[in-house]
């Protein structure tokens, strides 16, 4: 396993957040974190990152516990997260913004994955000298996504990537998401759109308030009918 996560408490002030979840993502698979509105799914991507410090429990990370380090500590093992919000830089180009998420790097490739990603998305290639925020919401994202990979982490947390955008969009994010899985990036995905999630997921979660009430294969959990009737619903 590249992360586990051991009885994870998380609060703020005296109320918790997450109530001693456990659960573990295994290298080069995408797992997804399936969830309705206040389960806590940013709160743990939070503080798996290091932006929010853990009350109890143990993350494991590549053999090494760290719970409560700090974050930019927590960035240098090779977590990277993608917020919730598409936060690129919207007066910066799209090739700065780019440039941007690999300034971790020292080494003489970085042009290169530019121009992958490019290739890989070929309107961030036609629209490099624009100014981010000219861009779709849907390509924002991509660029987000694209951004993050450009620090070539380990461990890459999306944060509900499909929020706020329109049908045909969220299919088209998901299909990016599936394509950057294929390089054989480990991923955790947050969602609630989660017929969509478990199409492309190899395993997947389910947070209900603080604590892990399923998991299972993203193939047994498309099929449970309890999950269909709670969180399929009004979805694509
Ligand atoms: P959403 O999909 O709406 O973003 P989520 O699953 O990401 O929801 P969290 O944002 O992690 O949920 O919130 C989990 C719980 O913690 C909720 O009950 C929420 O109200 C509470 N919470 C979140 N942020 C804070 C905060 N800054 N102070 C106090 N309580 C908070």
């Amino acid at each position: 396993m590249l992360l586990e996560i051991k009885d994870l408490v998380v609060k703020y002030g005296q109320i918790s957040a997450l109530n001693g979840i456990s659960l573990s993502v295994e290298e080069g698979k995408l797992t997804c974190l399936l969830g309705a509105n206040g389960a806590g799914k940013s709160t743990l991507v939070k503080t798996l990152s290091g932006i929010m410090k853990p009350a109890k429990g143990e993350i494991i990370f590549n053999g090494e516990n760290i719970a409560g380090m700090p974050m930019h500590q927590i960035f240098k093992k090779g977590i990277t997260l993608c917020p919730e919000g598409r936060r690129i830089f919207p007066q910066q180009t799209v090739y700065e913004n780019l440039k941007m998420g690999a300034y971790n790097r020292r080494d003489n490739e970085i042009q290169a994955d530019v121009e992958k990603y490019y290739e890989m998305f070929p309107i961030l290639g036609e629209r490099k000298n624009q100014k981010a925020g000219l861009l779709s919401g849907g390509e924002q994202q991509m660029l987000a996504i694209c951004r993050a990979l450009m620090g070539r982490p380990k461990f890459l947390m999306l944060d509900e990537p499909s929020m706020g955008l329109a049908p045909k969009i969220v299919k088209e994010i998901f299909n990016t998401i599936n394509r950057i899985r294929q390089e054989g990036i480990t991923i955790l995905l947050i969602e609630q759109n989660a017929k969509q999630a478990l199409k492309i997921a190899d395993y997947g979660y389910v947070l209900d308030v603080g604590y892990i009430t399923m998991h299972d294969s993203a193939e047994k959990l498309y099929q449970n009918e309890t999950l269909q009737k709670a969180y399929f619903g009004g979805g694509q």
